[in-house]
């Protein structure tokens, strides 16, 4: 039997855990990050990948908390992705620099456009007709065009850049350990007799971090759970990356693409559609999919396009009402950090704030090299789109 020590143990592979694990490895922590499923998580690979500077959190036309926090996110992910910033995110594949937000053209849209456009005015800019993109070009679409300067990245290739750069720390979890709190850190019997002892433990796990409370002994903090009901189409489609104004906060429609190796494109489609259509059955949600584009978007051909959809929980901090807390949530107790970063934009500043919390407590880096063996290897979670089986 043998223990083996680290500084710190992280649950989950989604962003939040990969991010974190990133910044702890580059302050020469010793960390291990253990896995149930997949590299990349499950709400981040199922992510539209739009590292949100809170735009959409202004359409109301007043700054929220969440647009004033979440605003400085695409500067750190910017910074990133050109290889420049706190991690190295050269290799992850830019699906979009910017996105499209549009107005449809009626009262309620033209004025959420209005506002966002005063409010968030250096971010947005309005689009002269001549630079109207498919399929906004056409002589039928008679709203407005805003360019959004918001990213969105293939989340596919974001776990890839991480897995390749930090896989050697990324081991596979069958069972959950035994856990024992130790006067400082815990324990963890795993269940081939050998053990583990760690300063510190940071839950990152998404809805697993509920039952990971419970095997430690700990009940709170509460987790709320929003599900979506997202749809995807795949087709010769053009490539959009846009948000439809709607007459509230959230987006009428998000449209997300993925360029296919055949040539065709995936548009996967979010918003209050998604949100709303969560006690539907696949084939109602598609249908209302359909409506809603034939609403939208009038004049584009969806003839020969196949659909499908998926059904997938967003995992939170709970908040009163059960409304999208406005903030990343990291909290310590008993040398136990849980966090959900509420959006993958957030994922820096779970990063940070886990990084403050352990200085806070005196955790440094200790030194030695952790000797754990990585026994199997991982998989790379897998986009939505690739897991469908059967398209309608
Ligand atoms: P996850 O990605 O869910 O990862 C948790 C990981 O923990 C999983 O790999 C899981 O297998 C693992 N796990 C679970 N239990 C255990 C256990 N006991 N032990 C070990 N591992 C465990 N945010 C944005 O900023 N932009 C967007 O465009 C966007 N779009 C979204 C679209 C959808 C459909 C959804 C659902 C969310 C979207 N979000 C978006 C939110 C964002 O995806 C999430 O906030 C973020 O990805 C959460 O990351 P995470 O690492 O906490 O969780």
């Amino acid at each position: 039997m043998t223990i083996h020590k680290f500084d710190i143990v992280i649950f989950g592979g989604g962003i939040a855990g990969l991010w974190t694990l990133a910044r702890l490895r580059q302050a020469g922590y010793r960390v291990a990050l253990f896995e149930r499923r997949a590299i990349g998580g499950i709400q981040s690979i199922a992510s539209q990948g739009i590292i949100h500077g809170g735009t959409k959190y202004a359409l109301t036309g007043k700054l929220t908390g969440s647009a004033m926090v979440i605003g400085a996110m695409p500067g750190i992910w910017r910074a990133a992705l050109a290889g420049t910033g706190e991690i190295d995110l050269s290799g992850v594949r830019v699906l979009a620099e910017y996105q499209h937000l549009w107005s449809t053209g009626t009262l309620a849209s033209g004025m959420a456009g209005f506002f966002a456009g005063k409010v968030m005015q250096g971010r947005m800019q309005t689009l002269p007709r001549d630079a109207y993109t498919a399929p906004f070009d056409s002589p039928d679409f008679r709203g407005s065009l805003y360019r959004l300067d918001e990213p969105v990245l293939d989340p596919r290739s974001l776990a890839e850049v991480f897995y390749t750069a930090y896989g050697t720390h990324c081991h596979p979890l069958e069972e959950l350990p035994k856990f024992e709190h130790l006067s400082r850190g815990w324990r963890l019997q795993l269940p081939d007799g050998d053990s583990i002892e760690t300063a510190s433990l940071v839950l990152t796990a998404g809805k697993g971090n509920a039952g990971l409370l419970t095997a430690l002994g700990q009940d709170s903090p509460h987790m709320q759970v929003r599900p979506l009901n997202m749809l995807m189409l795949r087709g010769r489609l053009p490539l959009v990356h846009a948000h439809c104004l709607g007459a509230s906060a959230n987006p009428r429609l998000t449209v997300t693409s993925y360029p296919m190796e055949d040539g065709r494109v995936v548009w996967y489609l979010g918003g209050q559609v998604a949100e709303e259509g969560v006690r539907r059955e696949p084939a109602e949600q598609i249908a209302a999919g359909r409506a809603e584009l034939a609403a939208l978007l009038p004049w584009v051909d969806f003839r020969g396009v196949e659909w499908a959809t998926l059904a997938v929980d967003r995992a939170e901090i709970a908040t009163p009402g059960g409304r999208r807390p406005d903030d990343a949530f990291v909290a310590a107790h008993d040398d136990v950090f849980t966090c959900w970063p509420t959006k993958l934009a957030f994922a820096p500043r779970v990063a940070d704030l886990v990084m403050s919390g352990l200085r806070e407590r005196g955790i440094a880096p200790s030194s030695g090299r952790p000797a754990f063996e990585r026994r199997t290897a991982l998989p790379l979670a897998r986009l939505p789109w690739e897991e469908v089986t059967q398209w309608s």
